[in-house]
C-alpha cells in the first residue's frame, strides 16, 4: 500500500494472494488492509489536502506531465503484471497500460484552465463571482476488468482538479495499479496526495465509503455494489460518481456495411473476454440481413477468437478471470439453451493441452434467444452474444430500450435519418454510428438508468472533482 508517502503493509499483517486466472498459480501478494489502514489513507489525504488545492494549476500540470515519463518508465512491468493478473493478451495489456500516460497528459493540459465568471448583479454596488474549488478527499474504487483505465480515469482529473485520493483496486488484480501508483507518486506528488489502499470490498468497502473525511466516491463496478455504496454514502451525504453495468444493444439495419458491422460486434462482444461494461451485450438485426450477419458473425467467432494463454503470440482471448465469472455465463448460455436458443458457435469449454487449470470459454453466438432469458435480462459479462432478429427501426429501439441498464449503444446503416433517430432515442450514454465501441479521451462517458451517473473522460470528468461556489463583492 502506498500511505502518506510511505510503502506499508496492513497494520493487522495480513495479506492477499493473487492468482493467475490461466492456471490458478500464485503470481503475487498484496497487503489485505482494514479499517485501520483505511483511516490511515483517508487521514493522510485529508491532511495533504490544503496545500494540494493551494498549488497553481500550472504546477500540478507539470507534476502531471513528469508523472506521464514516470509512467512510460514501466509501461512494459506494468502491461505484464495486468495480463498475469487479470488474464487478459499482453498485447492488449500493453495498449491498456500505455492509456495512464496518455491520460496523465490529457488531464494536465486542463489543470491550469480551471476558473470562474464574473456575474453582474441588480444591485450595482456590488457583483458577483463564481470560483471552482475541489472537492476535496476522493475514494476511487476500481473493478478488476480494466483496472488501469479505470484507475486512470479517475486518479487523473482528481488531481488535475487539486483533490487528493485514496485508491481502492479490486483485490483479484492489484499488482499492476500498485506498480503504476508507485512510479506516478514517484514524479513528486507530496506525500498524501496519492494514496492506494488494498483489501476486500466486502471487507473495508464500508470503511472507505462511510468515512467522515470522504468528500466524493469515484466508483466503478456492477450496479448491485454501487446501490449499496449510495446508500452508505448517504449517511455524510458524500458524493458519488457511478459508473455501472451495462446491457449495451448493436443495432444492424438492413443497409448497413455487414463486413463492418460484424467487425465491430465481434470486437465489441469478444474483446477482454467479453469482461466490457462496453461490451455489445444484445444485436438486433434486420430480418433482411439477419442471415447473412449472423452467419459472418458465427465465422468470425470461430475463426479470429483464439484462445489461449495471455503470453502466447498469437492469443486473442484469455481466460474468464475466476471461476465464478465463467459459471455465470455458462448458467445464462444454459438458461437460453433450456428454453429453446441455438448455439451458433462456441458454447462449450474448451478441452486439451492448455485449457486444464483456467477459466477459458469460447466466442459463442446464440439465435433463438427468449426475450425473457436471463441472456437477454441480465448483464452477460463474458464473450457469448444473443442474435435478436427485428422488422424494423421502432421494434430494434423499443427492444434495445427494454433493459434497465442504458451505457453504450451502437448502429450500423447507411441512412442518415435512422442514424439520427438511433442517436436520439437509444436510452443510453453514449451512441456510436458505424464504428467500434471505443471511448474517446475528448467525450464525456457515462450510463443512464441504472448504468449509473457522473462523467468520465472529457472537460466534464473534471468538471466532476470540482463544485462551483458564488462570491459576491460589495465595495468595503
Ligand atoms: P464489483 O462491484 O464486484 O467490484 C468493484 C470494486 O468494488 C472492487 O474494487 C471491489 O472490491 C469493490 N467492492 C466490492 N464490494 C464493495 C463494497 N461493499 N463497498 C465498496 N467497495 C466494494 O464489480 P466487478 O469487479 O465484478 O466489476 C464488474 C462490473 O463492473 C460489471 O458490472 C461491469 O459492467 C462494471 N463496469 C462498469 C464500467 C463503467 O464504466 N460503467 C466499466 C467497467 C466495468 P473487491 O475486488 O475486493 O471485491
Amino acid at each position: 500500500m502506498l500511505i502518506d508517502g510511505e510503502l506499508v503493509g496492513a497494520k493487522a499483517g495480513k495479506t492477499i494472494e493473487v492468482r493467475n486466472p490461466a492456471n490458478g498459480e500464485t503470481v503475487g501478494e498484496v497487503p489485505r488492509g482494514s479499517a485501520a489502514d483505511v483511516d490511515a489513507a483517508v487521514s493522510a489525504a485529508a491532511k495533504a489536502l490544503p496545500a494540494w488545492s493551494a498549488m497553481p494549476g500550472s504546477k500540478r500540470a507539470r507534476l502531471l506531465h513528469e508523472a506521464a515519463r514516470k509512467m512510460r518508465e514501466v509501461e512494459g512491468e506494468v502491461a505484464r503484471l495486468l495480463a498475469l493478473e487479470q488474464g487478459k493478451p499482453l498485447a492488449h495489456a500493453k495498449l491498456e497500460a500505455a492509456r495512464i500516460a496518455e491520460n496523465l497528459e490529457y488531464f494536465a493540459g486542463l489543470a491550469d484552465k480551471v476558473r470562474g465568471d464574473y456575474v453582474p448583479l441588480d444591485d450595482p454596488a456590488k457583483f458577483g463571482i463564481t470560483m471552482r474549488r475541489p472537492v476535496g478527499v476522493v475514494v476511487a474504487i476500481t473493478p478488476w476488468n480494466f483496472p488501469l483505465t479505470l484507475m486512470a480515469n479517475k486518479l487523473c482529473p482528481a488531481l488535475a482538479a487539486g483533490c487528493t485520493v485514496v485508491l481502492k483496486p479490486a483485490s483479484t488484480t492489484p499488482l499492476a495499479t500498485q506498480r503504476a501508483v508507485e512510479a506516478i507518486a514517484s514524479a513528486g506528488f507530496p506525500p498524501g496526495v496519492i494514496n492506494i489502499v488494498h483489501g476486500s470490498g466486502g471487507e473495508i468497502g464500508d470503511a472507505l465509503v462511510s468515512h467522515p473525511r470522504v468528500n466524493k466516491i469515484a466508483f466503478t463496478g456492477q450496479t448491485e455494489t454501487g446501490k449499496r455504496i449510495m446508500q452508505l454514502a448517504a449517511r455524510n451525504v458524500t458524493r458519488v460518481t457511478l459508473e455501472l453495468g451495462g446491457s449495451d444493444p448493436l443495432i444492424v439495419a438492413d443497409d448497413a456495411d455487414i463486413r463492418r458491422a460484424t467487425a465491430a460486434a465481434a470486437i465489441g462482444r469478444f474483446f477482454n473476454a467479453g469482461q466490457a461494461c462496453l461490451a455489445v451485450k444484445r444485436i438486433f438485426v434486420f430480418e433482411q440481413v439477419a442471415d447473412e450477419f449472423t452467419s459472418k458473425l458465427s465465422d468470425r467467432a470461430r475463426k479470429e477468437w483464439k484462445m489461449g494463454d495471455q503470453f502466447a503470440p498469437d492469443t486473442k482471448m484469455g481466460p474468464l478471470h475466476t471461476e465464478h465469472q465463467r459459471a455465470e455465463v455458462e448458467a445464462q448460455v444454459q438458461d437460453a439453451v433450456k428454453r429453446g436458443a441455438r448455439v451458433l458457435a462456441g458454447g462449450e469449454r474448451p478441452e486439451g493441452a492448455g485449457f486444464e487449470k483456467g477459466w477459458f470459454y469460447p466466442a459463442t453466438v446464440l439465435a433463438g434467444v427468449p426475450e425473457d432469458s436471463r441472456m437477454a435480462t441480465e448483464e452477460v459479462f463474458g464473450p457469448a452474444v444473443p442474435v435478436f432478429v427485428v422488422k424494423d427501426l421502432d421494434e430494434a429501439i423499443a427492444k434495445a430500450n427494454a433493459t434497465v441498464y442504458g451505457l453504450g449503444s451502437s448502429i450500423f446503416t447507411k441512412d442518415l435519418a435512422k442514424a439520427r433517430k438511433a442517436a436520439e432515442q437509444l436510452e443510453a450514454g453514449y451512441t456510436w454510428v458505424n464504428d467500434i465501441q471505443v471511448a474517446y479521451d475528448q467525450l464525456p462517458f457515462g450510463g443512464v438508468k441504472q448504468s449509473g451517473y457522473g462523467k468520465e473522460h472529457g472537460i466534464e470528468a473534471l468538471e466532476g472533482y470540482l463544485e462551483k461556489k458564488s462570491v459576491v463583492l460589495a465595495s468595503g
